[in-house]
């Protein structure tokens, strides 16, 4: 099955740079990201789920097919989320709001959520989400989990497995989550948290 293909980028592959190179754009997103949607497809057939989203995929299934797809939606989110071009982009309006509420300031609410990324052991990713009374919610991850699996909207991620950075920041994980507020796009974030849903 070919149902789940690989996102075209929002921008050029050096557009990130020097935050995120070319080369490590080339791996992440033509290497590691196909090789999930990949799999994912190839999964697919007498699984169940030969319909379902990738949310409900994530939801439910289990093994396998739950990584694959657990893996797809979380970059889907993570390269969407990226400005091509340099931006002083800043949370406004209600999501604004919402980050002076729940954490006291911007700056407090990033330094929660590198912490959050830094000291999470092994691979996974450190999330932004909104639960269902409006409250905004920093959560690691781990592996290919997504926070929707606990009903929560996910908003903004930064993706801690080591192919994210080694061949830019080697071990400074930290670092590399430290440079990545420099490429984040607060307007799709923004989007992302005003989208009513269901
Ligand atoms: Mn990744």
């Amino acid at each position: 099955m070919t149902k789940f293909t690989l996102m075209a980028l929002p921008y050029v592959p050096e557009a990130l740079e020097p935050v995120v190179s070319r080369e490590t754009i080339a791996f992440h997103h033509g290497k590691h990201l196909a090789a999930y949607v990949n799999n994912l497809n190839a999964l697919l057939p007498g699984s169940g789920f030969e319909e379902a989203t990738l949310e409900e995929i994530v939801c439910r299934a289990s093994g396998g097919i739950l990584n694959n797809a657990g893996q797809v939606l979380n970059h889907e989110l993570y390269f969407g989320q990226f400005a091509g071009e340099p931006t002083k982009s800043v949370p406004t309006g209600k999501l604004a709001e919402a980050i002076e509420r729940d954490f006291g300031s911007l700056e407090a609410f990033k330094d929660t959520f590198q912490k959050m990324g830094a000291t999470l052991f092994g691979s996974g990713w450190v999330w932004l989400s909104v639960d269902k009374e409006g409250k905004l919610v920093v959560t690691q991850e781990t592996n290919a989990a997504n926070p929707v699996q606990k009903g929560l909207k996910p908003l903004l991620t930064f993706d801690v497995w080591e192919h994210a950075y080694y061949l830019d920041y080697q071990n400074r994980r930290p670092d590399h989550l430290a440079a990545l507020w420099q490429i984040v796009d607060w307007k799709v974030v923004e989007e992302r948290f005003l989208k009513i849903e269901d």
